[in-house]
């Protein structure tokens, strides 16, 4: 049995030796996610190349997520290498009127200098992913005072939260522009979009792309406090979020975090929409050749959690051992899937279906769970049947049978969907049951024997118009004489 949980795995510095990325695709790999807060378009378009390259000649279905740095605010530097040490106590500032070259033991520049508006004493200032703690004692003319609460090291350009939230940063900044139009030119299948606050920070995003001709979805990160407010909104203008547990952790506090992401997770499920859980999930591994106990479990819990995919970040970017790391997280994610309780699903039980392709596809998964189905085949154009399917557990592989070549790639994203190409224009139409079915015993999926759904619409190669469920069982098909 093919493992359901999606892996989307960074690309960086230690997956560009030779070798690395056909070998993480062997290992697993589902999606490559190029992260714009590192290296140079140059750089991310021979990956993107090489990935694509690669992808082809192992006929491996590889999506290729491109993940926009965001208004993240940072300070400045300090005219000291380094940086400086704060200590417990001390008085310390940030400084619009600072040069974001010239810090020093007293002050630093922020990257935003605004920042002074949205804060008054007692405001909690968190540093470098809270490692450092400073709280507001006075604001006046772009600077904000502070007493160090938590010191330590603070070297340059480390990033700045309110604990709680409500910096108020522009949505989308001129680097995140230039890297919506690179996403274009690569052909991104999924563009990740940082520190959204609500619906309209995505719909303006997915705007900027199409504008530049790019098709991809677009994935909502949660990172922001201000994001928990408006998540309904947030879920049904995105075709993804990701819980990114790196800087929500941040804002909200860690020990919030679980429930936020199994919350998330569900809510996400409930309105068709897809899930990402990212950040820290092997940490250990960027450094160890196996994973914590804490790890394992984190991993398992996320799949437990009925998450569609898990994400590596520095752990493969980075990481002493990329291809492990994979190995690794898809060994425990195959287990975690055994568990009985994901199998079952009480997914819009009472939900009233306004499409008829929805429809077939909650019809499909029902009966498929309830009456022994080796395989579920879509013949899918969108794939959108697909998604609604994915959105029920299930142990039964979804197969995607179609002859776009993005609706396979993004469907790379989607709990226990595996896309498979197959042109139903050039079939026969009488000839469609036979040949799917025929595909699927080819890829050695289903047996002699063995019960199948196909589905499909009247209008074969139409977008949106799946509306026949067949049950067929293989062998039999080679009766057939007509659809
Ligand atoms: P990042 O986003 O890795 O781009 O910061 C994920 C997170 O914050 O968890
Ligand atoms: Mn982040």
């Amino acid at each position: 049995m093919p493992r359901r949980t999606k892996i989307v795995a960074t690309f960086g510095p230690a997956t560009d030796a030779p070798g690395v990325l056909e070998a993480m695709m062997d290992a697993g790999l589902n999606l490559a996610r190029l992260n714009m807060s590192h290296d140079s378009h140059d750089r991310h378009r021979e990956r993107a190349r090489r990935l694509r390259e690669a992808a082809l000649a192992k006929r491996h279905p590889l999506g290729l997520l491109v993940d926009l740095q965001g208004p993240k605010i940072r300070i400045g530097q300090f005219a000291e290498a380094g940086g400086i040490d704060l200590a417990a106590g001390a008085a310390f500032a940030i400084d619009a009127a600072c040069p974001l070259e010239a810090g020093d033991q007293a002050r630093v520049g922020t990257t935003l200098p605004s920042m002074a508006e949205d804060l008054s004493p007692g405001d909690i200032l968190l540093l470098d992913d809270g490692a450092i703690e400073l709280q507001v004692e006075a604001v006046a003319d772009g600077r904000v005072d502070c007493t160090v609460l938590a010191g330590g090291r603070l070297s340059n350009n480390k990033g700045i939260n309110k604990k709680g939230g409500g910096l108020s940063a522009p949505a989308l900044t001129d680097k995140d522009k230039a890297d919506i139009r690179f996403a274009a030119e690569i052909e991104a299948d999924y563009l990740a979009v940082s520190f959204v606050c609500n619906g309209d920070d995505v719909r303006l995003a997915r705007q900027l792309l199409e504008e530049a001709g790019g098709k991809g979805g677009i994935v909502a990160k949660i990172e922001r406090a201000e994001a928990l407010h408006a998540l309904e909104d947030i879920i049904d203008a995105s075709d993804a979020v990701m819980v990114a547990r790196g800087d929500l952790g941040v804002e909200i506090g860690d020990a919030e975090l679980p429930a936020v992401q199994k919350r998330l997770i569900s809510m996400a499920r409930d309105r068709n929409s897809v899930v990402i859980t990212a950040t820290q999930m092997m940490q250990s591994m960027i450094e160890n050749p196996i994973p914590t106990r804490a790890e394992v479990f984190d991993v398992a819990n996320a799949v437990l959690d009925g998450t569609d995919a898990v994400m590596l970040s520095a752990e493969t970017s980075v990481g002493k051992n990329p291809t492990k790391v994979v190995e690794s997280m898809s060994r425990i994610c195959a287990e975690a899937e055994k568990e009985r309780l994901v199998r079952r699903s009480g997914h819009r039980i009472d939900a009233v279906f306004g499409r008829v392709d929805e429809a077939i596809a909650m019809a499909t998964m029902y009966t498929a769970n309830h009456l022994g189905v080796k395989a579920i085949a879509a013949l899918t154009e969108s794939g959108s049947t697909v998604k609604w399917m994915s959105r029920i557990s299930s142990g039964i592989p979804i197969y995607a049978m179609t002859r776009q070549v993005p609706t396979r790639r993004k469907v790379t994203l989607f709990r226990g969907v595996y896309p498979v190409r197959f042109d139903v224009s050039s079939t026969d139409i009488h000839e469609v049951n036979k040949e799917v079915i025929e595909e699927l015993l080819r890829h050695g999926t289903v047996q002699e024997g063995d019960l199948v759904i196909i589905t499909k619409g009247d209008r074969s190669g139409v977008e949106g118009q799946t509306n026949i469920m067949k049950i067929m069982r293989v062998g039999e098909h080679r009766l057939l004489t007509d659809d």
